[in-house]
This record gives structure tokens, C-alpha cells and sequence, in this order.
């Protein structure tokens, strides 16, 4: 866990080897502890460098070891020994210094890095803050500011940046250890008083207080009911007001705060479940570490939209060479104007210049003859995706796969008119596509292992997190949608508003509140799909009670917005009003207002007051049992994927966890009994019927959500 050897005659050589990032488990900290006792006890030995094997300095803590208790040396004891030592140590960061592994070289006297190495404190996005020493010492080397801004965000910063701060001595290009023990050499014979972090005093601005604050607000603002942040600011507090003797104390009091909290658990619980979701498999086997995806090199994407412009900018940036097919020349001009804008944009942020030459844009899919893959991105109109399905299958090489970007029709059907059935799979990208990280794989019941393992490892080179999921209406995205939506708009016939809505689900922590976000989408899109499902339009049974279609409850309210031209931001009027069109400014219409009072006085609704846990108990029970349902189904393999989805597709608050752990930390009798009550009181939406594998799991005495797998018991697996 720790190599000892003495180099130079005269230097001590610690090197931290716990692959892959030699995190600090229980025995890498007795191995360092046991190391050092040697190292200043041994007179041969005058200076110390620790380093990490591998090219890697120290991942940080061995998170697994947070559900157990602490067993092996604490790690502020260990530190402040290394801190108070005799002999001068040096830290040779290469690779990663984070978290835990940052604090450690926090308390070597020297620190020098490799260039390309990175360094960071990112507790606070696993819902904890540094807890040995990393709050009392970086403010003091680097003064608040600056420490606030790391240790609030968890940013990960470059050697350089590093260097300009004043965290690091020295940065080099060669290897960083072999320097490190030159540089303990020279260093042995110089005082160690002012080497020592913890002795320093925090360089302190004369306005404490209003900086404090001001950085409140902004992480309020930022993080609504993150309670990590907070803490942290607090603990930097300590470090400018107190000695560090008490300032250790207090970041130990505030962690302690922390580390028992629901959030923590979420936030540790979103890390592993973003670890597992791209690891897919098939009821035939065939599984992500058996499957050889092939090499794209070119793609197509047919129409230039929303969602086809920002396709193009994803694949053209990570070096994809891209044709992009529309309709008519009015409407290619116009996406070609708009791709080549929002890459020359996304070329300048990131410092590099923009690939405007891997670009090809035509009228003619005849020019597609040899592209390895076509992503399809036209209306989300069955008869069209079929025609031009088709045409791909006789234009292109037979090898080419064909993917469609549909948001929740029937993939196999598409398929199904090729003559390549399994190199058939979606490839479902959120809007704005260049931007949103999520995507789902949806694998067809012909898609090729192959086929899938492509559409990962292009997603993921991409910079997507991709989740394999099955193929149903909706997929798991929108399948689950569709619960949690209604849910919205009933409450608005029974006597809420959009604000109070939105309201209740943003203070939650959601990025952006139901009816919001669906301005934001564009309302249209769920319009035509309504219509096509037969819920608008001729096809309605006359004899339908006007809120009732298909034997359910049905809100007409979404349908009436539409039938003003009210689509959301792009039209400047939706659920809320904008001051133009593509305004992001969403403030409320009286118009809605108006149009709610007269639907309930024409319904006879007597609008009641409606409480915020209502709302948030019918929008997210629902969301959630939906979700146990598509477990069942087999169209998701496990809770964590759709957790996945539904915090990088949907703005579900991290420190929740996504749908289905939130369920599990409320309590899985709760939810199901509050389902029950809700289903009571609206007996004719099925939605809320709790699903049997919620009844099973509770009758199981609700076990934690990486159990439950064990209890699916899936009838026809589609994963
Ligand atoms: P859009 O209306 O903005 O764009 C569709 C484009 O396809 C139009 O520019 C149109 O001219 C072009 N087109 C139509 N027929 C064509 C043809 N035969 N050949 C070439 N181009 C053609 O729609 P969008 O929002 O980009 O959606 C596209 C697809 O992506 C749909 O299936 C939709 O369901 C899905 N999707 C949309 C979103 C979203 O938030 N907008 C999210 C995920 C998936």
C-alpha cells in the first residue's frame, strides 16, 4: 500500500501504491503512518518525498470505506504528524492530487507538479467537505478568496493555475519525482517553521463578514438546498477567526453535520450510479466488456432543427467528420449559419479552433453513400421517419448504422423497414444537444450487441453519459415524464398556477420547474404527439367526457395553450410570457390566469388551496412509481440508470439522488402509501395505482436501492 525505499543516500522515497488513483484507504494511511515513523527516526534519512505510483499522486479518500467505520490511523492526526516532522517532505504531485490526496500535499513543506496534473478539493460535490485540514490550511496559503472558491465548487484545478495561486513551489514537465528528491536535498538544510501550513495566519480582507455573505447568496443562488456549501463557508470561517487547533475542531464538528446527512448519501450514491450506467447487457449475453464497438469516423445527421444543429456541433468537435442533410435550401442555409456559429462559439471558449472544415451540408442523401452512421433528427412523425428510414437503407453502404434521435417512437419499427434491422439503435440527445450531457442507447430487440456498443463509445466520446435502455414509448426519459407531467397539470385544474408549481419543485432543488422546462422544450413537440397517439383530434370517441380520454383522466389545458400559438420561449408565449420570442425571461401571463378561471368555472372546479408537499408528493410518487414500472419491464436494468437519466436529462437535484433512490430515502412504505391515498382520491389516474414492485419491495421490508435488482423479478427483459 506504501513503497519505502531510500534513495540518494539520504532521502526517504514513500510511494503510494493502491491502484488506480491510490485513494487513502485504511491501509495506505497505516502505510504512510508506518513509513514516516521509520523515515524520522532512520538518521540516515535527512528529507522525505511521497509520490503516488503510476503517475498518480493520490485520488483522495476510498470512498467505499465511508459506509463502514473508521477502521486504520484518522487522517488528521497522520497529517499534522507529517506537518510537525523534523525533516522536510516534499509532495511529487503527478497525475491527480484530490480531496484527501490534495490535504496531504497540503502538509508536505514543499510541493512540485507535473504540468499536466490536477489538483482539487471535490468533497463538497459528494455532499461532505475536507475534512482533514483542507478548509483550516488552503485559506491559509492561498487566503479566503481564492480558498472559498475551490472548496465551495470542488473545481479541479491545473498545475498552472495551481502555481499562480501559490498552492505549489514548482512545475515541471519532467518527472516530477525525480526533481522532488533533488529539490529535498536542497531543502534540508533550510528552517521548516514557515513550510508548516497550519502555523501560517490566514491572510484575512478587512470585509470578513460582507465577503462571507456575498458568497452565501451566491451559493444559495447556485445550489438551492445544498447544505455542503454552507458548511464549507463555514469552516473557512473558522480558518480566518480561529487558531487551528480550534479551526480543526470546527471542520470536524461541521463535517460530522455532513456526513450523516440524506445528501451525502445522495450525492455518494450519484457518483457510483454514474460509475455503473454505462455498463449495459443483454439478456443474450453480450454485454459492454464483451462487445467491440466499431470506429466511427464519419457521420450524417438529416435535419438541421433544434436537435439536429446541436448533434452536428457534438460530433464535428470531437473530431467526427459530419454531413448534415435538410429539406429545402432556405432551411440548410439557415443550420448551416447556425452550426457554424455555435461551433465558432464553442471553439473560442474552449481555446481551440473551431472544425468548421470537417462540415458538409447538402440537400441530397444520395451524398451519404459512404458514411459509417446516420443519426436521423427530422419531426417526430412516424410515416416521415420511415420514409427516410428507407431511402437511408437503399442509399447507404450496407455497414452503415442507422440511428434515429427520436424522443419515444417505436425504434424497431423503423428498423423494421431497413434491410439492416440490427444496425438499427436510438441514439436519444437532450436539448440543447451540444450542451446537455445525457443520452440514451435504445436498444431495439434487433439491435446488434455491436450496434449498442457503438452508440456508447460514440456517446461517450462525445462527452455524454450514455444509458442503455430498452424500447417502449418514451423510453425511460419520457416514458416516466409523462406521470410527472400530468400530475402538473392536474393540480392546475384543481387550483394551482404554474408559479406555485414551479415553485415548489425549483425550491426541491429541480434546475427548472415543470412548466418552465416545457417552455423551454416547446410545448408543440408534446402537442404532436398527442395528436398522433389519437388524444387530440378526429379520432377523439365523441361520447368521451371531456376530461376523460381513453378511459383516463385527461387535462386539455397543455392542448388549449397550443391552440393559441403559445409554444414555449421559441414563440415568446407559453405557460409564461417572455419579452420575445427565444426570450429566457420567463415571467407570469395573466392570459393563463385568465385561461385557468374559466376552464375551472366552465368545468365547475372549485379551485382549492393546494399544499407544496401535494405538489411535490403527485409529481415526483408519481415520477417514481413510473419508474418501478419500467424496471419491471425491464426496459431500465437497474434503479441507478434511471437515476441517471433523470438527473443529467431532467435537472433532478443531485443531492436527491434521481427519482428512485429519493423514493428510498423517503421511505418506500411512505411513498407507497401516499401513492395509495393520491390513487384513492383520483381513481382515474391509473399512474398513480402503486406498481407491484413497489408493494414487493415494501413487503420486503424496503431494501436499499442496490438490492432491489434482486427483487425484479423480469418478465421479458429488453436490457
Ligand atoms: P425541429 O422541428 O427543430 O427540426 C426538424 C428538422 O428536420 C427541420 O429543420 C426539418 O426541416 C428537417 N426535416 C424534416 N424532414 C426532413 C427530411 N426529409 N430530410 C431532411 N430534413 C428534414 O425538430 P427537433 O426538435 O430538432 O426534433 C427532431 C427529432 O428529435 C424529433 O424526432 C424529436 O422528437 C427529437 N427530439 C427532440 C428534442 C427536443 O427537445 N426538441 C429532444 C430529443 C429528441
Amino acid at each position: 500500500m506504501a513503497r519505502y525505499e531510500l534513495v540518494k543516500r539520504s532521502v526517504a522515497l514513500i510511494t503510494l501504491t493502491n491502484p488506480p488513483v491510490n485513494a487513502l484507504s485504511s491501509a495506505v494511511r497505516h502505510a504512510i503512518a508506518k513509513s514516516m515513523e521509520h523515515a524520522l527516526n532512520d538518521p540516515k534519512v535527512k528529507a522525505v518525498v511521497i509520490c503516488g505510483e503510476n503517475g498518480r499522486f493520490c485520488g483522495g479518500a476510498d470512498i467505499r470505506e465511508f459506509a463502514g467505520p473508521l477502521r486504520g490511523p484518522p487522517l488528521v492526526p497522520l497529517l499534522d504528524a507529517i506537518e510537525a516532522g523534523e525533516k522536510p517532505v516534499v509532495a511529487a504531485i503527478e497525475g491527480v492530487a484530490l480531496g484527501g490526496g490534495f490535504e496531504l500535499a497540503l502538509v508536505c513543506h514543499y510541493r512540485i507538479v507535473h504540468f499536466k496534473a490536477r489538483l482539487g478539493l471535490p468533497e463538497v460535490t459528494l455532499g461532505i467537505l475536507p475534512a482533514a485540514g483542507g478548509t483550516q490550511r488552503l485559506p491559509r496559503l492561498i487566503g479566503i478568496p481564492a480558498a472559498l472558491e475551490l472548496i465551495t465548487t470542488g473545481r479541479h484545478i491545473s498545475a498552472q493555475e495551481a502555481l499562480k495561486l501559490g498552492i505549489v513551489d514548482q512545475v515541471t514537465e519532467q518527472n516530477a519525482c525525480e526533481l522532488a528528491v533533488e529539490f529535498a536535498l536542497r531543502a534540508v538544510a533550510k528552517p521548516l517553521s514557515s513550510r508548516r501550513v497550519s502555523m501560517l495566519t490566514t491572510p484575512c480582507p478587512p470585509d470578513l463578514d460582507a465577503l462571507l455573505e456575498a458568497v452565501t447568496m451566491q451559493v444559495k443562488r447556485k445550489a438551492r438546498g445544498v447544505m455542503a456549501p454552507l458548511a464549507c463557508i463555514q469552516a473557512v470561517r473558522a480558518a480566518a477567526t480561529m487558531p487551528y487547533s480550534k479551526g480543526i475542531k470546527r471542520e470536524s464538528e461541521l463535517m460530522a453535520t455532513l456526513f450523516n446527512s440524506g445528501q451525502a448519501r445522495a450525492l455518494q450514491y450519484c457518483f457510483f450510479a454514474q460509475r455503473t450506467a454505462g455498463k449495459w447487457t443483454l439478456p443474450s449475453g453480450a454485454q459492454w466488456n464483451n462487445s467491440k464497438p466499431r470506429e466511427i469516423r464519419s457521420a450524417a445527421i438529416i435535419g438541421l432543427g433544434t436537435m439536429g444543429r446541436g448533434i452536428v456541433v457534438s460530433l464535428a468537435r470531437v473530431g467526427i467528420s459530419v454531413i448534415a442533410v435538410e429539406s429545402e435550401k432556405k432551411l440548410l442555409e439557415t443550420g448551416k449559419q447556425m452550426v457554424i456559429g455555435m461551433l465558432e462559439r464553442d471553439a473560442k471558449r474552449r481555446g481551440v479552433s473551431a472544425s468548421l472544415n470537417l462540415l458538409k451540408f447538402t440537400l441530397s442523401l444520395q451524398d451519404l453513400k459512404d458514411v459509417d452512421l446516420v443519426i436521423e433528427a427530422v419531426f417526430e412523425d412516424m410515416a416521415l421517419k420511415k420514409r427516410v428510414f428507407q431511402e437511408l437503407s437503399k442509399v447507404c453502404r450496407p455497414a452503415t448504422l442507422l440511428c434515429t434521435n427520436t424522443s419515444g417512437l417505436d425504434v424497431d419499427a423503423l428498423a423494421g423497414v431497413t434491410d439492416r434491422p440490427h444496425l438499427v439503435v436510438g441514439m436519444h440527445f437532450f436539448s440543447p444537444a451540444h450542451v446537455m450531457k445525457l443520452l440514451e442507447v435504445v436498444c431495439g430487440p434487433r439491435s446488434s450487441s455491436e450496434t449498442i456498443a457503438t452508440a456508447m463509445s460514440l456517446g461517450k466520446r462525445m462527452g455524454k453519459v450514455s444509458v442503455a435502455v430498452g424500447n417502449c414509448p418514451g423510453f425511460v426519459g419520457n416514458r416516466m415524464l409523462k406521470p410527472y407531467l400530468d400530475q402538473a397539470t392536474f393540480l392546475l385544474e384543481e387550483g394551482a398556477t404554474p408559479e406555485q408549481i414551479d415553485k415548489a419543485l425549483e425550491d426541491f432543488g429541480f434546475a427548472m420547474g415543470v412548466f418552465r422546462m416545457s417552455d423551454l422544450a416547446g410545448l408543440d413537440v408534446g402537442w404532436r404527439v398527442r395528436k398522433e397517439s389519437g388524444l387530440i383530434g378526429p379520432d377523439v370517441d365523441p361520447k368521451n367526457p371531456p376530461r376523460r380520454r381513453q378511459g383516463r383522466r385527461y387535462c386539455p389545458i397543455p392542448d388549449m395553450v397550443c391552440e393559441q400559438g403559445r409554444f414555449g420561449q421559441k414563440t415568446g408565449r407559453g405557460w409564461y410570457m417572455y419579452d420575445k420570442p427565444g426570450g429566457t425571461n420567463a415571467k407570469p401571463d395573466p392570459l393563463i390566469q385568465n385561461l385557468l378561471e374559466m376552464y375551472r368555472s366552465r368545468y365547475g372546479i372549485q379551485p382549492r388551496n393546494i399544499s407544496d408537499q401535494e405538489i411535490i408528493e403527485r409529481c415526483l410518487f408519481a415520477l417514481a412509481n413510473e419508474g418501478f414500472r419500467i424496471l419491471e419491464d425491464g426496459i431500465a436494468a437497474r434503479p441507478e440508470d434511471i437515476d441517471v437519466i433523470y438527473l443529467f436529462g431532467y435537472g433532478f437535484p443531485r443531492h436527491g439522488g434521481g427519482p428512485m433512490f429519493y423514493a428510498s430515502m423517503v421511505g418506500l412504505e411512505r411513498v407507497l402509501e401516499r401513492l395509495e391515498h393520491y390513487h384513492q382520491a383520483h381513481p382515474d389516474v391509473p399512474h398513480l395505482e402503486p406498481s407491484p414492485l413497489l408493494k414487493k419491495l415494501v413487503a420486503c421490508g424496503s431494501p436499499p436501492v442496490q438490492k432491489w435488482r434482486e427483487h425484479i423479478k423480469t418478465m421479458h427483459s429488453h436490457l
